[in-house]
């Protein structure tokens, strides 16, 4: 099994949306796909296998926290990332080139990389294309990101461009890093903030170089809806059709069916975990605060149609009294019912997709929400 190239085939398009498989020595990926994000080795609140019984083929791990602990040298020298977690399916890294610009304190920028220090405990690090390829190298990633910059907004175009043209010499650097490793994608960034021009030269500049999959870099950054779509109007287009495209870092649930309408086939969003960890759960018919008194009687399911044991065992009794108490379970069960509604919102694009309805299945995805929650009892 292993040697298995990493390929992408196109089962079917609806409009601009792709039904699709990426093929690994890992597993299958089935696209679009949503990827649960395991920061630190872990999705929080949950075991690996029922992060896969919620439908997941793949999980995003973070370069910046686990170069920082474990470090990568440890989880190496102790199998590899996939071992050290026990998830034995795909892996996608990214850079660290996002949290170190977001997270890190007194960064320092240059052509060669970033220094900066650890948010944990001050010490001091460096990030570079090189660096940041042989971190997710020891991981042992099955799909690598280029390390890039993401301009902090607002930013001039000036600016934007300044950064764009630096993240291309650094997915030039990435890719020669990188070398040649069968089984293993790397995913060049395309950058250029909101405008059209920057990102049609960063897009030649990242085909020119040649990679296994394209992401659509910088965006989910506080530039809200209207200006994400307004890009993936036209961005996912300018990267080639037979290699996959990713969209970093989004989202809600209508981000994610517009970001597919719009020709994306993979992204990734602590939001799920996150939310499930506050009391909050996503539904077909919105977001719902379990926190709210109005459960405290309700003997109903979160989601009458999901079938996640939080759904199916639980009552909206149960998981707002164990949430108002903090117990863990109320992590656990709100975790795994929104990664579960996230996959099976997946599951019902991709099914939408290949049988041409995705039109008639956006209709019904924006009416269920535009109902609302369930009445109180
Ligand atoms: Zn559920």
């Amino acid at each position: 099994m292993m040697g298995q190239r990493f390929s992408f085939d196109v089962k079917a398009t609806d409009g601009r949306a792709r039904l699709g498989v990426i093929s690994t020595p890992r597993g299958d990926i089935r696209t679009p796909a949503f990827m649960p994000v395991g920061t630190a080795a872990t999705v929080k609140a949950m075991m690996p296998e029922s992060v896969r019984a919620t439908g997941a083929d793949i999980l995003l791990g973070n370069t910046y926290h686990l170069m920082l602990r474990p470090t990568a040298e440890r989880i190496a020298g102790l199998g590899g990332l996939h071992k050290f977690m026990n998830w034995d399916r795909p892996i996608l890294t990214d850079s660290g080139g996002f949290q170190v610009m977001s997270l890190a304190s007194l960064r320092k920028l240059t052509e060669e990389g970033v220094t900066f220090s650890s948010h944990i405990d001050g010490s001091k690090h460096m990030l570079s294309p090189e660096r940041s390829m042989e971190i997710q190298k020891l991981l042992g990633s099955d799909i690598v990101m280029c390390f890039d910059e993401c301009p902090a907004l607002p930013a001039t175009d000036a600016e934007v461009a300044k950064s764009m043209a630096l993240s291309m010499r650094w997915a030039q650097r990435s890719r020669d890093a990188f070398g040649d490793r069968p089984g293993h994608a790397l995913f060049g960034i395309q950058q250029g903030g909101v405008t059209q021009d920057l990102r049609a030269e960063s897009a030649e500049a990242l085909k020119a170089i040649g990679f296994d999959g394209y992401a659509v870099g910088g965006l989910a950054v506080g530039e809200g809806q209207e200006a994400m779509f307004g890009v993936l109007d036209y961005a996912p287009d300018m990267l080639p059709h037979d290699k996959p495209r990713y969209l970093m870092g989004v989202g809600k649930p209508d981000d994610i069916v517009g970001a597919v309408e719009r020709g994306i086939d993979m992204m990734d969003c602590v939001l799920p975990s996150r939310s499930g960890r506050t009391g909050q759960g996503w539904t077909r018919h919105g977001q719902v605060n379990l926190r709210n008194a109005r459960h405290k009687d309700d003997p109903r399911p979160l989601d009458e149609a999901c079938e996640c044991p939080a759904c199916r065992q639980y009552s909206r009794a149960y998981l707002h009294h164990v949430i108002k108490s903090d117990e863990i379970i109320g992590s656990m069960l709100l975790t795994w019912h929104n990664l579960r509604y996230y996959q099976d919102l997946m599951a019902g694009l991709r099914a939408a997709i290949g049988a041409g309805t995705l039109v008639a299945f956006v209709a019904d995805f924006h009416a269920g929400r535009a109902q609302g929650d369930i009445e109180p009892l």
